[in-house]
């Protein structure tokens, strides 16, 4: 990744599509800028008594909503480029999908794997403090969640210290993505998958942007290659499985896999718990090295590990029709522009991997709000349900079975409206950005683009700005 400025690729995008915007330069300049950024070094003592100082970062990209909210990553590739890039993306992204929040983005700079879980908790901790000492981390201010290298355990920590500090009444809401017990959310896990699924069922039902692809519209029947099985890949691959397309290769740290056949994904995973990758799984060709299977035929290419992974080195080669980019930044701005000459359909990171944070926002709502969804409708609805269909029995000679009344009757709980209120988010997100791609005739990062400059645009238009 050497020489790669992710932050000036955001930024162009982010160019390109004002151009089809009315606001003022400076005003632009506000928008694009990191507000804060904060650069953190503290000391680690090794489970061997050995001192080693530990890097991190916490940026906050825009103050025009608050809190600010982003994912926390821990990885050696973090950086201050790479921390501010994916901030600033969360802004946009939180646009796109109506999530009121500002964008911000943390990580560590560090390699999970070196470390036992004693060391990783010490580190976690100890960055959650050095956030809160520093007003970066609050249930008003600044709210992570789980991106790469993380999960519900860091989460946890995160919130355990919060509280050992806080005595704020909606300490919960200081961090998503938490176990449920701590006040997480059912659906928060498998989010961003399940959002990526959405998205890219959105864009296969539309018949005609399919047929101008030579594809058939709908998800069944097609095939997909995805890069890492991570807890977004996983989940992506997962549903877009259970709608009947087919998974035909997959890239993992260890080396790529492919078969036209299809691979099944469950034997996979447990294929990859036992031997730690997907190299030499049963049934598939074991290609050359762990980004080869990108350049394979499918129709639909998900990366779903890191940023980068589609650039000028690989991006002709690719021959899928829809790249959904459920990573954050993986196609570089010459990829993205070699892949749309191609005629490639593009589903942008800043748009189909905010099932993430949508989810994260009902989570958020659910612990200011002190009361799960549905706890108060649930019961409600059934039993209204019910008396709907006793009425129908009566009219009729239908006598409903247990079973029908069983599913007939469902009152909406938790995961049900999660996952309802994820669904509506990303259908009404990809019909607003596809509509502005058709209008300016321009492709669907673009429009992704135009559609946040506009709505944060006219925040801070409306705000004015204060001495
Ligand atoms: P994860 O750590 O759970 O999984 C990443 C997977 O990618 C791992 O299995 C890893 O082995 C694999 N991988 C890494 N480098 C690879 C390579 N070069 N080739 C093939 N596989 C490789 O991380 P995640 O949470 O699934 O995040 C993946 C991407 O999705 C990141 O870009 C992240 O920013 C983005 N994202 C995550 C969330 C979230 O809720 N977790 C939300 C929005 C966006």
């Amino acid at each position: 990744m050497k020489g790669y400025k992710f932050y000036e690729q955001v930024n162009a995008a982010f160019d390109e599509a004002a151009a089809y915007t009315k606001f003022d330069e400076g005003l632009l300049a506000q928008m694009k800028i990191c507000n804060d950024v904060l650069h953190i070094t503290f000391p680690l003592e090794r489970d061997n008594g050995k001192i080693e100082v530990i890097e991190a970062w916490r940026v906050e990209h825009s103050h025009h909503k608050l809190p600010t909210k982003g994912g926390i990553r821990y990885s050696l590739t973090v950086n201050e480029d790479e921390t501010m890039a994916l901030a600033a993306l969360m802004t946009y992204k939180c646009a796109v999908v109506d999530v009121p929040f500002g964008g911000a983005k943390g990580g560590i700079k560090i390699d999970k794997s070196k470390y036992s879980l004693e060391e990783l908790e010490r580190i976690t901790r100890r960055y959650a403090f050095e956030l809160m000492k520093k007003n970066f981390i609050g249930p008003g201010t600044d709210v992570p969640a789980p991106d790469y290298g993380t999960g519900a355990q860091e989460m946890g920590w995160i919130l355990d210290t919060f509280r050992q500090m806080s005595t704020d009444i909606n300490a919960e809401g200081c961090v998503t993505g938490k176990p449920i017990e701590m006040g997480g959310i059912r659906g928060r896990t498998e989010a961003t998958g399940r959002g990526v699924y959405f998205g890219i069922k959105e864009a296969c039902d539309n018949k005609d942007d399919m047929k101008e692809l030579g594809l058939e519209h709908g998800i069944e029947g097609k095939t997909f290659v995805i890069q890492g099985l991570g807890n977004v890949g996983y989940h992506a691959a997962l549903y877009m499985e259970e709608a009947g397309a087919k998974m035909v290769g997959v890239a993992e740290i260890d080396g790529s896999i492919y078969s036209k056949d299809g691979i099944d994904l469950a034997k996979l995973m447990e294929y990859k718990k036992e031997t730690g990758g997907v190299k030499g799984f049963e049934g598939t060709e074991t290609l050359a090295d762990s980004s080869a299977v990108l350049e394979s035929e499918c129709d639909i290419l998900i990366p779903a590990a890191l940023e980068n992974q589609i650039n000028e080195g690989n991006a002709d080669k690719i021959k899928a029709k829809i790249i959904g980019e459920a990573a954050n930044g993986p196609t570089t701005a010459n990829a993205h522009k070699i892949m749309k000459k191609r005629g490639a359909l593009i589903i942008p990171d800043n748009y189909l991997n905010a099932g993430g944070v949508t989810v994260s926002y009902f989570e958020w709502l659910k612990n200011i709000q002190h009361v799960r969804f549905g706890r108060m409708g649930k019961r409600f609805e059934e039993n209204s349900y019910k008396r709907i269909l006793s009425v129908i029995e009566t009219i009729s000679d239908r006598k409903f079975t247990e079973t029908e009344l069983g599913t007939l009757a469902k009152g909406g709980g938790e995961a049900e409206l999660v996952d309802s209120g994820l669904e509506e988010t990303m259908i009404n997100a990809y019909n607003q950005i596809n509509e502005l791609r058709k209008k300016h005739d321009v492709d669907l990062r673009t429009a992704a683009f135009i559609n946040a400059i506009n709505k944060v645009g006219l925040i801070y238009d409306r705000m004015g700005i204060f001495p």
